[in-house]
């Protein structure tokens, strides 16, 4: 995008919130006067628009774009989308925007599960490796790539966290390595069919090159129809069985990774930063993305054993009341649920609970058996929960985050580890899973 031809002329930015504000900010620093859609005005980023449209639009409001910007979450079914191709206007989505505005390398992250750890985990690992590279983690994290450009200019690399819903809407993006990390049934309601859904997922690997490597979860078996997918070098990593180019965990739990030149012993599972299967998948992940971009695999160690993770991911919280606390609020799924559970050797008292989600929640009831003590559950979902888990350990239903802390403090032993890890939705009590859990925080701090 070119500042002296462009000023003068208008684009429109599709959803006015984190990412619409960003494409905003950036369309307005290149000279264009933006107009912003939104279906509601409780949006927020305003700051460089020069008119809104709230609700409804016409052509009239249309007619002299030369661009439309869609924010991630908007559908290209959108109306206003729709409308706007109809009369040949050109759309394209926010992280396609900042792409075309840089000139910086891209590894990116898509999958269902893990991206935000892995994203975040791979950029302190760069950041890490001696000498310091730099490196920004972006996108749907939370820091619009839009931003990100604008506010590390001379960043070399950016890590992009991509949802499928960005996905759809990158056409020129060329990704010097990225991965697939899985593939669960999840946003189906937008996509349709998990092959939609993964086909969406595998646009990731769209305009690489033979110099670009496309990286899969070997075990999984939905991610076989995207094995030759991609013009780069494929690399695959598994928790199970030996690849022919990638990383993967031997049966002494070590993790290493070859490429055409080596086969390197990198770092053995149990000092990884993170505790849990999924995380050594994560961790192999990163391995991979960076070893791929160059970064050689000796200097990938400092990074792997001394990350911090991610807030609310089975986030540790450190010892109070002589208790070990960890809050998982990310947590908001069966899935999710499992996944902490399974990350613990010893039996946890695990608070859960919130808005239930319209699943099985009973097909976790022999791994609770297994890893739980005491269950304390609160808000909406409690009693439903309740009878699907009776039976497995004991269960206590309480209102809120606060009397189920008081509980526990009541039924806990010394040493016992506490884990929230609610496996339903926030919305019931909280904006979000970050109000959840920093909720959570501040009720363990108060214990210190
Ligand atoms: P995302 O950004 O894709 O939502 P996060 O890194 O925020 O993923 O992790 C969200 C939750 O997903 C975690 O709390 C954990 O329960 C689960 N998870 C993380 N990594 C994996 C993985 N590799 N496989 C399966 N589940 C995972």
């Amino acid at each position: 995008m070119n500042p002296s031809t462009d000023r003068g002329r208008t684009a429109g930015v599709v959803g006015m919130g984190r990412s619409g504000a960003a494409a905003a900010r950036l369309l307005a620093g290149c000279g264009y006067s933006v107009v912003g859609f939104d279906s509601s005005p409780a949006s927020i980023g305003t700051e460089h628009m020069s008119r809104t449209v709230f609700g409804g639009f016409s052509d009239f409001d249309l007619k002299d774009l030369s661009l439309l910007v869609l924010s991630p979450g908007v559908p290209t079914t959108a109306a206003v989308s729709v409308r706007a191709c109809e009369l040949g206007v050109s759309v394209i989505g926010e992280v396609e925007l900042a792409w075309t505005n840089t000139s910086a390398d891209v590894l990116a992250v898509t999958g269902s599960n893990g991206k935000t750890t892995t994203v975040e985990w791979l950029s302190h690992v760069i950041k890490s490796s001696e000498p310091a590279a730099e490196a920004v983690a972006a996108g749907n994290m939370g820091y619009a790539f839009c931003d990100a450009i604008l506010d590390n200019p001379f960043c070399p690399v950016f890590v992009l966290e991509l949802s499928s819903y960005q996905l759809e809407t990158t056409v020129s993006l060329r990704a010097s390595s990225a991965v697939i990390l899985n593939l669960t049934p999840d946003h189906l309601a937008r996509h349709g069919t998990m092959e939609n859904y993964g086909d969406a997922k595998a646009r990731v690997f769209l305009n690489q090159e033979k110099d670009d490597t496309a990286i899969l979860n070997f075990d999984d078996p939905l991610l076989e129809r995207y094995r030759s997918i991609s013009d780069g070098l494929q690399m695959y990593f598994s928790l199970k069985e030996e690849v022919a180019l990638g990383a993967w965990m031997d049966s002494s739990g070590m993790l290493l990774y070859r490429d055409e030149s080596c086969r390197v012993e990198v770092i053995h599972s149990t000092e990884l930063a993170l505790p849990g299967k999924h995380n050594i998948a994560n961790a192999l992940a990163v391995i991979c993305l960076a070893a791929s971009y160059g970064i050689p695999t000796e200097k990938l160690v400092a990074g792997l054993t001394n990350f911090t993770g991610v807030p609310h991911r089975i986030e540790p919280l450190g010892m109070a009341s002589g208790l070990s606390w960890f809050n998982d609020s990310k947590s908001t799924n069966v899935d999710s649920l499992k996944v902490a559970l399974e990350s613990f050797n010893e039996k946890v008292i695990l608070i859960a609970g919130g808005k239930e989600k319209n699943s099985d929640y009973s097909v976790l009831n022999e791994l609770i058996t297994k890893k739980v003590k005491n269950i304390v559950l609160f808000g909406s979902g409690a009693e439903s929960l309740s009878l699907q888990w009776n039976g497995t350990a004991k269960i206590l239903i309480v209102g809120n985050l606060e009397d189920a802390v008081e509980r526990v403090l009541f039924l806990a032993e010394r040493e016992d580890s506490v884990l929230l890890s609610p496996g339903c939705a926030s919305f019931d009590q909280y904006v979000n899973f970050e109000e959840r859990g920093d909720h959570f925080k501040r009720l363990v701090q108060a214990l210190k």
